[in-house]
C-alpha cells in the first residue's frame, strides 16, 4: 500500500503534468462520451501531444459527432488525424465506430452512464478496434478511477517489476493488484490526480529501458528494487 510520504513524494512528478491549457481541454473532451471515445482511439499508440494535434485536425475538418463520422471521406479524415501516426488504421476504425454506434445505438452513448461498470465495459468492448483500456478510460470518467484503473503499457511494467503479478498476468488481474495499493480512502477526490502522478512515475522513473530505482520512492516495497525478481 502506498503511504502518505509516498502520495506527497508523487508531486514531484507534477512537472511532467499537462499544461493548463491540455488540461482544461482534456476536461471538455470527457463531457462528452464519443468525443473521448474518439480521442482515446487517436491516442492509441502515440504521444500525448500527438493525440491532441490529431484531435485538433480531425475537429477542423469534421464535426465530431457519429453521424457524421460515419459518412465521412476515410481519405479526408485519415489526412486530418495523420499527426498521431496510423492514421489509416485509425481512420478506418473512427468510420467503423461511428457506424457501430449508429446502427446498434442509435447513435447516442448516454445511456452508457447508467450501465455497471461491467455491463458498460461488455458493450465497449463490442466496438470495432476497442480493447480493454481504451474501454476503461470510457469507464473511468464514468466510474471513477477506484473502479475502472486503467492499465497500460507503463502500468503494467511497473506491475510487473514491483512484483505484484507475474509475467504472463492478463488485464484484469493487473488493474485489480495496481488497484490495492492505493489507499483509496485518503486520497477520495484526488484519485485522478493521485494515479496520474503514479503513471508518471512508471512512465519516466520506472522506464522502459533503465530503472531510476535509487531514486523512486516505491523502493521500498518493490521487488526489483529488493533483488527479488
Ligand atoms: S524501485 Fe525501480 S523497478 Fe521498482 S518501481 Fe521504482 S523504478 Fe520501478
Amino acid at each position: 500500500m502506498l503511504t502518505e510520504e509516498m502520495i506527497n513524494e508523487l508531486q514531484k512528478y507534477k512537472k511532467y503534468w499537462w499544461k493548463e491549457d491540455e488540461e482544461t481541454e482534456y476536461k471538455e473532451i470527457k463531457k462528452e462520451p464519443f468525443h473521448l471515445l474518439i480521442f482515446t482511439v487517436l491516442s492509441q499508440n502515440t504521444s500525448s501531444q500527438n493525440t491532441r494535434k490529431a484531435y485538433i485536425g480531425l475537429k477542423k475538418k469534421f464535426q465530431i459527432s457519429p453521424h457524421e463520422l460515419m459518412e465521412a471521406d476515410e481519405k479526408v479524415l485519415s489526412e486530418a488525424i495523420k499527426a498521431g501516426g496510423l492514421h489509416k488504421i485509425k481512420a478506418r476504425r473512427i468510420i467503423d465506430i461511428s457506424k457501430y454506434i449508429v446502427e446498434n445505438w442509435n447513435g447516442k452513448l448516454d445511456w452508457l452512464f447508467k450501465k455497471s461498470k461491467e455491463e458498460a465495459r461488455k458493450e465497449l468492448l463490442k466496438l470495432p478496434g476497442i480493447g480493454n483500456k481504451t474501454a476503461d478510460v470510457i469507464i473511468s470518467s464514468i466510474h471513477g478511477y477506484k473502479e475502472a484503473f486503467v492499465v497500460d503499457t507503463h502500468m503494467r511494467r511497473i506491475a510487473i517489476r514491483m512484483g505484484l503479478v507475474d509475467e504472463n498476468a492478463e488485464y484484469e488481474e493487473i488493474q485489480k493488484k495496481l488497484s490495492n495499493i492505493f489507499p483509496w480512502k485518503k486520497i477520495k477526490g484526488r484519485e485522478e490526480e493521485i494515479v496520474g502522478l503514479f503513471w508518471l512515475l512508471a512512465k519516466y522513473t520506472c522506464n522502459a529501458i533503465k530503472p531510476r530505482c535509487k531514486e523512486c520512492v516505491l523502493a521500498s516495497i518493490c521487488n526489483r528494487a529488493n533483488n527479488k525478481r
